[in-house]
This record gives structure tokens, C-alpha cells and sequence, in this order.
């Protein structure tokens, strides 16, 4: 009886179905590292190591310790873009206090025509969007008429507030550009934790330029969505998480950092 029970229990999991099933599972996580809020309160330093958020996903933007740039991962390879414009790899051993990853599986297309600005590509995936109460993993890819992004310059303790770095930081426009952008959708309830509403993050198809997506206007590119309904928060074990208030009634205005 007992070899037949361990029979079974052996035969179920070597059943296909059984193991994509647990896979597709593990791979539907919206995982990200500490909160926007605790960024926007200068909070640049985590413990995360690259080679540990890999672990969590192929997909997705972030910044990385010192906020010494933007981070975009796609097709599970990851780039820092500085704050001169450059794009470089990033190392297994890299830090990161700020990230947000899933592995991305394609459930639905949206058709696009026309030059959507920024504002209008947003108002467009709404409209296709089964409900605003579920993450949602976004990757547009093709040719953009204009692309605006941004970089940020990596900072040094004691850190600056983050609304003096924004106003120094260093802007890259592109025309006619072939790339993709890579980002999320996110609930208004996620304020505070996440962005809510749209994050997106531009880099060019050869790989040599991009940034946090400021502006853009389309031209013909594919919209790919993959609906999360899971999500993993990892608060970081660092001293300045830990003394960070984060309970503040004035909240940096994160339209202002962020869009
Ligand atoms: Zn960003």
C-alpha cells in the first residue's frame, strides 16, 4: 500500500501539467524590493544583490544603490542606464534599493494605431484592460516618433532631497527610435507601496541608450500585457529602512519624481 502511494505521488508529479502548472505559479509574482515611498524618502540604499532579484523575474525596472541610475531588465538581461546617457550591464553583485520584477508571459495583445502620445497610450491600454484592480506587466515594443526619458546622477551621503536630484537630472529625447519600453500598470490602492498607475522605463533596439520614460509618441509598436495577480514585497534590512519615517502626512508629490 505504501509503494503504491508513493507510486502515485511519484507518477502526479512527473505528469506534465502538474510541473507547468507550479512553474506558471511561481512565475505570475508582482516581486519588488522596499517601498517607492521609502525611495522618495531617500532610502538609496537596499540589500538586494542582482543576482538575488533574478531569481524573482526576467522583466521589470528598478534604480540601484546611491540611485545610480535607472535599471530596465527584459528578456532577463539587465541595464543600468546613468545619468550620462550610457548603458551598461549590470553585475550579479550590484545592489539595488528600489527594484520591481515578474517574469513576463504574454496574456493579451492590444491593437494600436496612430500616434498616441504619453497621456493617450495610457487612456488606450485602460480601455482594453479587463479591470484597474490587478498589477499588470507591460512591454511596447517598435518604432516611437519621440521617446523623452530620464536618467539620475548617483548621489552621495548625505543624501540629497529628491526633489533638489530631480531637477538636475539629465534628460535624453530621442526621434524615430526603434526600442522598448518595459514596465507596469498598477493600482491607485498600491499608492505609497508602488507607483500607482503607469511606470515605464525606454531602451533603444541596440541597447546603447534609454532612461524612466517622461514623454513619448508611438509609431508602430506592439503592446504586450501579462496580468499578475500575486505579489511578493521584500522590505530591505538596512539601517536607513529602518530609521526611515514613513508615516509622513506630507508625502513628496510622486507626479512630480515619477511622471
Ligand atoms: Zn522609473
Amino acid at each position: 500500500m505504501k509503494i503504491l502511494y508513493s507510486l502515485l505521488i511519484a507518477l502526479f508529479c512527473i505528469l506534465p501539467q502538474c510541473k507547468s502548472s507550479t512553474a506558471e505559479q511561481d512565475r505570475d509574482i508582482l516581486f519588488q524590493t522596499s517601498t517607492i515611498n521609502a525611495l522618495l524618502e531617500g532610502v538609496f540604499e537596499g540589500n538586494v544583490t542582482y543576482k538575488e532579484l533574478k531569481q524573482h523575474g526576467d522583466f521589470g525596472l528598478g534604480t540601484f544603490n546611491n540611485l545610480n541610475g535607472e535599471m530596465i531588465a527584459l528578456n532577463n538581461n539587465f541595464y543600468q542606464i546613468k545619468a550620462d546617457g550610457k548603458v551598461y550591464p549590470v553585475t550579479d553583485s550590484q545592489i539595488t534599493p528600489f527594484a520591481v520584477v515578474t517574469f513576463f508571459d504574454q496574456d493579451s495583445s492590444i491593437p494600436v494605431k496612430g500616434n498616441l502620445n504619453y497621456d493617450e497610450l495610457k487612456q488606450h491600454i485602460d480601455k482594453h484592460i479587463p479591470t484597474e484592480n490587478i498589477f499588470y506587466a507591460i512591454k511596447i515594443e517598435g518604432s516611437f516618433k519621440y521617446v523623452k526619458a530620464r536618467s539620475v546622477p548617483q548621489q552621495k551621503k548625505p543624501y540629497p532631497e529628491i526633489m533638489e536630484i530631480i531637477k538636475v537630472q539629465p534628460i535624453f529625447e530621442f526621434e524615430e527610435i526603434k526600442g522598448t519600453m518595459v514596465g507596469f500598470r498598477l493600482p491607485t490602492y498600491m499608492n505609497g507601496i508602488n507607483v500607482p498607475g503607469y511606470h515605464l522605463h525606454f531602451i533603444t533596439e541596440d541597447k546603447t541608450a534609454g532612461g524612466h520614460v517622461l514623454d513619448c509618441n508611438l509609431k508602430d509598436v506592439t503592446i504586450e500585457i501579462d496580468y499578475t495577480t500575486r505579489s511578493y514585497l521584500n522590505l530591505p534590512e538596512v539601517k536607513g529602512f529602518y530609521s526611515a519615517n514613513l508615516t509622513k502626512k506630507e508625502k513628496v508629490d510622486i507626479n512630480k519624481v515619477e511622471k
